[in-house]
């Protein structure tokens, strides 16, 4: 007998019939002998409907109220299901975050999970019960309900696999498993039989929705089996997991980010302690910093560019304006319309040529670069957001398509 996690997203359980279809999926596994945990997003967009209601009512409402609102879509999901199954004939109950034990900390909006005290499940799953749990929900140590960030149901999923030591987490979506792109806007995209953590953790980061870069994270700690598939095929999926002594692959995708901003700090004071100013300053704020860069100092001023979360731009704008006078710089220019386009691939340190080639698809396609970040195993350019199709498209057909 095994124990098997199920997370299914949210076109996954996004009407009637498609719910009709996950409990056919989750009883046959608990059929064939196993012990089945399940956990369900909210259902289609009813995240997005709920934020815009919110919306009409308050542009500025508090994240403790907004993590009470969004948390109920994941509920509504999981009661559904139990009763989808219950028709079927098998035993099931449905748990939210904090009936399953899910304690995260304050941070609403974006709460990272701390523990996991999983009893309650054990027990129904030794009562032989099917448990399905609310995605993307947990409570703090002031027992207020909070929420994981867009997309995180695939970290309460891996949270509870791994707290549970289950066999396998298995996250089924409307793909078939991870592809070298967004197989949306790369039509021939090829599926990836299998993808190592570290590859998979900075796809998800630099932009792959496919996995919550969370749930990626934790799989690799915790060694978790992760295996993501569709709902909607029998085909097999891919398997996300710790990387052999095979030949690595030069590049195993193409990601692309637009919710990204750039920052420009125009004419700071070229001395020591002022990048640690500012980033400092920043970090206090919780801001996430990705591409940064230093021009050439030029009569003891230089400016530093860097891009961070889009949904951040405004709060960043003020809080650098209000810092004005301490900071000592000239301007500071924020631009939303620009996009991160990356390619990802743990063969990619010992292989050179491969910047260039990523470059040369670019100029060809005549897209222009703003900003280069790279690592051992992803390079990243700042684009024009106009341009970030096409340039996925031009860079997935270099790498893949020769
Ligand atoms: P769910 O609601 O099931 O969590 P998501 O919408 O969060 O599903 O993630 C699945 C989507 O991720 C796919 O529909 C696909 O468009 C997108 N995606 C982006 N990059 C990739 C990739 N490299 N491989 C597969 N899917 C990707
Ligand atoms: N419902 C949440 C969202 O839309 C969480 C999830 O689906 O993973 O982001
Ligand atoms: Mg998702």
């Amino acid at each position: 007998m095994s124990l098997i996690v199920q997370k299914f997203g949210g076109t996954s359980v996004a009407n009637t019939g498609r719910l009709q279809n996950v409990a056919d999926i989750v009883t046959s596994t608990y059929k064939a002998g196993n012990q089945v945990v399940v956990v369900v997003s909210a259902q289609g967009d009813t995240t997005d409907d709920f934020i815009a209601k919110a919306a009409e009512l308050n542009d500025r409402p508090s994240k403790r109220e907004m993590d009470v609102l969004l948390s109920a879509g994941e509920q509504i999901s999981m009661a559904l299901l139990a009763m989808a199954i219950q028709k079927l004939g098998f035993p099931v109950i449905s748990l939210t975050g904090w009936q399953a034990g899910i304690e995260t900390d304050i941070n609403y909006s974006e709460a990272r999970i701390r523990k996991v005290t999983a009893e309650r499940i054990r027990s129904e799953l030794d009562r032989n019960r099917i448990v399905i749990v609310a995605g993307f929900q947990g409570i703090n140590k002031q027992d207020d309900i909070t929420t994981l960030g867009r997309g995180g149901s695939d970290t309460t999923a891996v949270a509870i696999a791994a707290s549970l030591g289950a066999d396998l987490c298995q996250i089924y979506t409307d793909v078939d498993g991870v592809y070298t792109a967004d197989p949306r806007l790369v039509p021939d995209a090829r599926k990836l039989e299998a993808i190592t953590y570290d590859e998979m953790l900075e796809l998800a980061t630099l932009g792959a929705q496919v996995l919550h870069n969370r749930s990626v994270e934790m799989a690799k700690k915790y060694n978790v089996d992760l295996e993501v598939v569709s709902s909607f095929t029998r085909n097999p999926g891919t398997k996300v997991k710790e990387g052999s002594d095979m030949e690595k692959m030069n590049v195993s995708g193409v990601a692309r980010d637009n919710n990204c901003a750039r920052v420009a700090i125009i004419n700071l004071p070229d001395e020591p302690g002022v990048a640690f100013k500012v980033f400092s300053l920043l970090a206090k704020h919780k801001v996430n910093i990705d591409i940064i860069l230093q021009s050439v100092g030029q009569k003891g001023r230089k400016s530093i560019t860097f891009t961070i979360p889009e949904d951040k731009a405004e709060e960043v704008g003020k809080i650098l304006n209000a810092n004005k006078e301490g900071l000592d710089f000239e301007d500071v220019s924020i631009n939303t319309t620009v996009a991160k386009v990356s390619i990802v691939g743990a063969g990619m340190a010992s292989n050179p040529g491969v910047a260039a080639m990523m470059f040369e698809a670019l100029a060809s396609a005549g897209i222009n670069i703003r900003m280069i970040s790279t690592s051992e195993i992803k390079i990243s350019v700042l684009i024009n957001e106009e341009d970030s199709e096409k340039a996925v498209r031009a860079i997935h057909q270099k790498f893949f398509n020769m």
